[in-house]
């Protein structure tokens, strides 16, 4: 059995967004040789997520008007987490609904995705470098 493993690193400019990764990822399956497998992506902070879903501008809007709705990030004072000094507690919250990580199935050396399924880095809590894990495991 062949194991890789990579980190994928970003810097947000802003607090929030939502970046499609499925090419980076599709790179670490070719770096990587395997050709059937599974390959895990997870978030490595806990302000933020990898998802799957649509590539389509309209439904991430929705999901940050969404996510809002259920945590907004201010008032900070709101959550006892920022107790801390922190102003972030909006993200924790944010991350946990939108899920740490995804596994896609590796048939015949590429993501064995669903038609419209695409991989997500989910920010909520930018504005710095975080990282993504890419492990990929099979022959
Ligand atoms: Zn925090």
């Amino acid at each position: 059995m062949k194991a890789y493993r990579k980190e994928l690193w970003f810097q947000v400019p802003s607090r929030r967004a939502f970046i499609h990764i499925t090419p980076e990822v599709e790179g670490c399956l070719r770096d990587s040789g395997i050709r059937e497998g599974l390959c895990l992506v997870n978030a490595m902070h806990i302000t933020a997520s990898v998802f799957i879903n649509d590539h389509e501008a309209g439904l991430h809007q929705d999901y940050e008007d969404w996510l809002e709705g259920l945590a907004p990030h201010e008032p900070v004072s709101r959550y006892r987490h920022n107790q801390t000094g922190e102003d972030n507690g909006d993200a924790h919250l944010k991350r946990q609904i939108m899920g740490r990580e995804v596994v896609v199935a590796v048939t015949d050396g590429q993501l064995d995705l669903g038609t419209w399924e695409r991989i997500f880095y989910g920010e909520f809590d930018g504005r710095r470098r975080k990282r993504v894990l890419v492990k990929i495991i099979g022959e």
